[in-house]
């Protein structure tokens, strides 16, 4: 029987370019060696997933003033979220009087100096394209993402046909198919990818106790990343 190995993402199999976060699905490169490690698991028969958590999808109260150039942002107002949609912030400018101009892809506002607005640091779609990206990296055709900070999403990425194809499902949180939540570290991603098969060993490889706590969780082994890339074997 095969091995399941669910590898973090981000710190694990690649990194930005530059210190800080990935910022367009370009911006990642593997780690040395890691890609001869990936093929030599393959070419055993070994199944192989990535488990990421996306929370800069998810919505965040941040002040006007601290909206960035290239981000996402939704509005709060009594309706509930604007249009339910997002704006890309294309530029900033603060005035004299302590108004903050933001000009968007599709529309502008004036916001007050630490005036809450409701802000993703990317898109789902952002996101989906960074984890295609990695995985062809990797030559890994099945990638999962936490989207929200609640962990009750998931959006599974898979490659088959030569395309890639995803799904987002938010199941309830009693039924069996929410898996006890998806943002490491509660278990689902890990669980999700190995469920209806059997496996000799199911193994999680990160580089964040939030990692090895959804590892504890899924009754998976664990492995820091930094020793599996450094394995000589
Ligand atoms: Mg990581």
């Amino acid at each position: 029987m095969p091995n399941l190995y669910v590898f973090d993402k981000d710190g694990t199999l690649v990194h930005p370019r530059k210190d800080g976060y990935v910022e367009s699905p370009e911006d990642q490169v593997l780690y040395e060696g890691v890609r001869d490690k990936l093929d030599r698991l393959r070419s055993e028969g070994h199944v192989l997933a990535i488990a990421s958590n996306q929370g800069g999808c998810d919505y965040h109260e941040v002040g006007a003033e601290r909206l960035l150039d290239g981000s996402s942002f939704a509005i709060e107002d009594d309706e509930g979220i604007f249009a339910g949609d997002f704006f890309t912030v294309l530029s900033i400018d603060t005035d004299d009087h302590g108004l903050i101009n933001v000009e968007t892809s599709s529309q502008d506002f004036t916001f007050s100096k630490g005036e809450p607005v409701l802000m993703q640091y990317k898109t789902i779609e952002g996101a989906i394209a960074e984890m295609e990206f990695a995985a062809d990296l990797c030559g890994i055709r099945e990638a999962y993402f936490a989207p929200t900070m609640d962990g009750k999403s998931i959006v599974s990425v898979n490659r088959s046909d030569s395309k890639w194809h995803y799904q987002i499902e938010t199941p309830s949180p009693e039924s069996k198919y929410s898996f006890g939540g998806f943002r490491k570290p509660q278990p689902g991603m890990l669980l999700m990818p190995s469920y209806g098969y059997k496996y000799d060993r199911r193994i999680m490889i990160g580089d964040r106790d939030s990692d090895r706590q959804a590892a504890i969780a899924a009754g998976f082994e664990f492995i820091w990343a930094e020793v599996f890339r450094n394995a000589q074997e």
